[in-house]
């Protein structure tokens, strides 16, 4: 959803983030689909403030989805709470505004310290500047507890639910046994 900066009152504008707001549903599905997650709900609210050209972003995100368990296959629920907080400076070309190329430069020097980013032209894209902040929540592998035992690699039982009565050296590999079977399965 691009906004115009222009469009943004004085007094900021205060968003609703939910289901009922077309481009927030289409950025989380984009996104969760990308990695194979199930969006189920999310609710937050996104507070966009502007000095001068300046724009500050505040608010947080709710998200639950479906993921499966890296380890057991097993579909579960999580739920994130992602902080939105985001400053976002205009980007000025040095052939248009050659007296802002040291102030910009000095910018990028402590953009790494804070959420500093910049925008280009007269308009923000809200769906890619929040889009890529639920990217940066999202954890780098779903287990469906820290304890989660797996698959047993030769008999394909979840050790969560029983025990099975294969060699115990197999439980070390249990990780890779969701693998294997995803490999073999039929679909
Ligand atoms: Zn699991
Ligand atoms: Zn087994």
């Amino acid at each position: 959803m691009k906004l115009a900066i222009e469009s943004i009152p004085g007094a900021g504008l205060d968003l609703k983030l939910d289901d009922k707001t077309s481009w927030v549903a289409d950025m989380v599905k984009n996104v969760l689909m990308r990695e194979n997650l199930i969006p189920e709900k999310y609710a937050g609210s996104l507070r966009i403030g502007k000095v001068n050209d300046n724009i500050h972003l505040d608010g947080s995100l709710n998200l639950v989805f479906k993921s499966s368990c890296h380890r057991c296959l097993k579909e579960f629920p999580f739920s994130l709470d992602i902080p939105l907080n985001m400053n976002l400076t205009p980007q000025y070309h040095s052939d248009e505004e050659p007296s802002f190329q040291s102030k910009q430069e000095e910018l990028e020097l402590n953009a790494d310290d804070l959420d500093f980013s910049f925008y280009d032209g007269h308009e923000i894209n809200l769906s890619d500047i929040v889009g890529e902040q639920v990217v940066l929540a999202l954890p780098p592998v779903f287990t469906c507890s820290e304890n989660c035992k797996g698959l047993c690699a030769q008999c394909g039982q979840n050790l969560n639910e029983v025990a099975c009565l294969c060699a115990p050296k197999d439980i070390a590999n249990a990780p890779w046994a969701a693998l294997k079977t995803l490999k073999g399965s039929p679909k």
